[in-house]
């Protein structure tokens, strides 16, 4: 490997990923340093791409540009490294109450739902999986992207190409460097001498990985209660929480109890628990990533704060990430992170 590369990004998550295919493709100088963490939030992830989300039906930011683009990207992946990490999937949300059917007919005909609302109807049989559902909606231009998969196929590519350190990054050559250095820690950020001042408030989550074998929704992903996502062969991934004052990031009983006693509210059938894991998010207060450069120390950079929705941002902000980087491309203001210019203390 070259010693001193023109850029070395720092994590090999959901964002060192992205951004190393695209700095890759525009014919820059790269290298990578991982250091996997269990917890690390690609590796326990669905990856869901879900263009309405939250209580109030919000139509998830810029999705009308982020979807299409994760797609295309997604699949250029997938077909250049012979890899199978991401699908379009079709995703039914339950209604559980009148109330909850009231405040979605209250919004479902504003024009920029309509492309999103999918008209075909669930079977009798495909219903009788669920209980405790008074209406449904199905919606499409969904989509899954296994994040810990697609963390694979890329880890194989970076080996292949000579371009990935399995080794954690040691901040004590960050200053000296001559690269550009990009850190991508996800909540790891939070150890980061130099990006520490950013508000990350990590949120931790439990899942369940389960068998099912009489559910019948294998072709939808579900929000109920919990998420139910179909991983094949009859299990299902199910999830989650979200704890903002964790105390470890293992998996708790509490959690377990919790996410069992939801998965039998929703569904009608027995299911097997296969795995219980946790993983962290690097959520951010105001919920927009952050991407950008260090206000003092100019060769260090971030790409960060993807929160809940890696899977649907990932794609677009590692490219304008790239753009920033290569062609001196403003950033966005809601993703700069000279928005928190203000919590730099004394460097
Ligand atoms: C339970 C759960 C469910 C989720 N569901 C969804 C979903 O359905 N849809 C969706 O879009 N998103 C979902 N997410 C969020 C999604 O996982 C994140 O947005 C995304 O994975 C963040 O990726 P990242 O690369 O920024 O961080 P990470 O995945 O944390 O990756 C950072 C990597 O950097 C490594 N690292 C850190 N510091 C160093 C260092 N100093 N040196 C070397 N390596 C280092 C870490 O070990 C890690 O591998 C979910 C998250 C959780 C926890």
């Amino acid at each position: 490997m070259q010693a001193e590369p023109e850029y070395i990004i720092v994590g090999q998550g959901a964002a060192g990923s992205l951004l190393a295919w695209f700095l890759h493709a525009a014919g820059k100088n790269i290298q990578v340093y991982e250091h996997t963490n269990p917890h690390a939030s690609s590796e326990v992830a669905a990856g869901i791409m879900n263009p309405i989300t939250g209580r109030t039906f919000v139509k998830s930011w810029l999705y009308d540009q982020l979807q299409p683009f994760a797609h295309q990207c997604y699949q250029d992946i997938q077909q250049a490294l012979g890899a199978d990490f991401y699908s379009p999937f079709p995703l039914v949300r339950a209604l559980p109450d009148i109330k909850t059917e009231n405040d979605w007919m209250a919004k479902s005909a504003a024009p920029e739902y309509a492309g999103y609302l999918n008209q075909q109807a669930l079977s009798e049989q495909q219903l009788a999986s669920l209980q405790g559902l008074q209406a449904y909606i199905s919606l499409h231009k969904s989509g899954r992207c296994d994040l810990k998969a697609f963390k694979q196929a890329m880890k194989q590519w970076l080996l292949s190409q000579g371009l990935l350190h399995e080794s954690r990054f040691d901040y004590n050559k960050a200053l000296q460097s001559k690269s550009k250095i990009i850190f991508c820690e996800g909540f790891q950020v939070l150890d980061n001498p130099y990006f520490s001042y950013l508000p990350l408030q990590p949120s931790k989550g439990e899942v369940l990985i389960v068998e099912m074998p009489d559910y019948q929704l294998s072709g939808y992903m579900v929000k109920h209660d919990v998420f139910i996502v179909p991983l094949g062969k009859q299990q299902y991934w199910v999830g989650s929480n979200y704890d903002n004052q964790f105390e470890t990031l293992a998996p708790t009983e509490t959690m377990r109890t919790d996410l069992v006693n939801r998965l039998q509210a929703a569904v009608n059938h027995p299911f097997t628990i296969l795995e219980h894991r946790a993983g962290i998010r690097p959520a951010v207060r105001g919920r927009k990533p952050l991407l950008g450069q260090h206000p003092v120390h100019k060769n260090l950079y971030i790409f960060n704060g993807l929160g809940t929705k890696g899977a649907t941002l990932g794609p677009y902000m590692a490219k304008h990430m790239t753009q920033y980087l290569t062609d001196a491309q403003a950033l966005m203001p809601e993703v700069d992170i000279q928005r928190f210019a203000e919590f730099l203390g004394p460097q």
